[in-house]
C-alpha cells in the first residue's frame, strides 16, 4: 500500500455517500442542514471567544458545504476547507461565488494536510465530523499535528450516554426532524473525557468546553456549560514545542 492510500484510509465510504446524496440542499435554511445553519452563529461566537480568527490562518476539517468555513472567512481569516465528499465540496465551491467569501476548498484528509503541512495553522476547526469516521484519535492526531504551536483547535461531537441517544438520534432524528433520519450512529459518539484523554495523547491541553442545547419549546439553541449531548471543546498546543 502506498502512503497516498494508507492517508485516506479512515474514511467511511458509506457516510461520505450520505452527505454525497444530500448536498444540493447544504445551503437551504429549511432543508437537510437546517440544524448546522441554526447553530452556526452561536458555534462561531463561542470560536471567537476562544480564539483570534481576523488574519489567521484556519483550516477546517470536514467542512461540508462551507458554512462554518465562510462564517470564519467572513470574520477576517484565511481559510483552507477540506472534506471527503465531493457533492458537499461542489456546492460550497459555487457558494462562495454567490456570498463572494473566499475559502480554499480541497478534496482531502485530515491526516494527508497533516503529512503535507505540519504545523502551519493558527487555528483548526473541526465540527461534527469525529462521529462520522473510522478512528476519530487519528484525526485529533492530525490535528495536533497541523496547529502551530500556541495555536488553537476546536472539536464538537455528541457525547454517548441514555440522554444523548434519546435526544440526538430518537429526538433529534425522529420526533423533531431537527437532522435527516439516519445522521448519526449512537456507538460513534464520543464522551468528552474520551475527547479530552485523545486530545492529551496527541499533545494538546484542553482549554474549556460549552455544550450546545435545544429547546424544543422556543426550538431555540443555546450555549450552557453542560456536555451531555452535544458539545464543543478548545483545545490549545503548547508553546515551544
Ligand atoms: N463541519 C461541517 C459539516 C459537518 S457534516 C459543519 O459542522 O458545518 C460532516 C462532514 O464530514 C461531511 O461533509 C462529511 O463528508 C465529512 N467527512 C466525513 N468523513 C470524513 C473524512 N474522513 N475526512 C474528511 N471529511 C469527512
Amino acid at each position: 500500500m502506498n502512503e497516498a492510500t494508507t492517508l485516506r484510509d479512515n474514511v467511511d465510504a458509506a457516510e461520505v455517500a450520505k452527505f454525497n446524496a444530500l448536498a444540493a440542499r447544504w445551503w437551504d435554511p429549511e432543508g437537510d442542514f437546517h440544524t448546522l445553519h441554526e447553530i452556526n452563529p452561536l458555534r462561531l461566537g463561542w470560536i471567537r471567544q476562544q480564539a483570534e480568527l481576523d488574519g489567521r490562518n484556519v483550516i477546517d476539517i470536514g467542512c461540508g458545504g462551507g458554512i462554518l468555513a465562510e462564517s470564519m472567512a467572513a470574520a477576517g481569516a484565511t481559510v483552507t476547507g477540506i472534506d471527503m465528499a465531493e457533492g458537499p465540496l461542489t456546492v460550497a465551491r459555487l457558494h462562495q461565488i454567490e456570498s463572494g467569501i473566499e475559502v480554499q476548498y480541497r478534496e482531502a484528509t485530515a491526516e494527508e494536510l497533516a503529512a503535507e503541512q505540519p504545523g502551519q495553522f493558527d487555528v483548526v476547526t473541526c465540527l461534527e465530523m469525529l462521529e462520522h469516521v473510522p478512528a476519530p484519535v487519528e484525526v485529533i492526531r492530525s490535528c495536533a499535528q497541523l496547529v502551530k504551536p500556541g495555536g488553537h483547535v476546536i472539536f464538537s461531537t455528541i457525547n454517548r450516554n441514555p440522554k444523548s441517544f434519546l435526544f440526538a438520534i430518537v429526538g433529534a432524528e425522529y420526533v423533531l426532524k431537527l437532522l435527516p433520519a439516519g445522521t448519526h450512529e449512537y456507538q460513534k459518539f464520543i464522551r468528552p473525557s474520551e475527547l479530552d484523554a485523545w486530545g492529551r495523547d496527541a499533545g494538546l491541553q484542553l482549554a474549556a468546553s460549552i455544550g450546545m442545547l435545544y429547546n424544543p419549546l422556543t426550538k431555540d439553541f443555546s450555549l450552557r456549560p453542560v456536555l451531555d449531548v452535544n458539545y464543543l471543546m478548545h483545545f490549545r498546543r503548547p508553546d515551544g514545542e
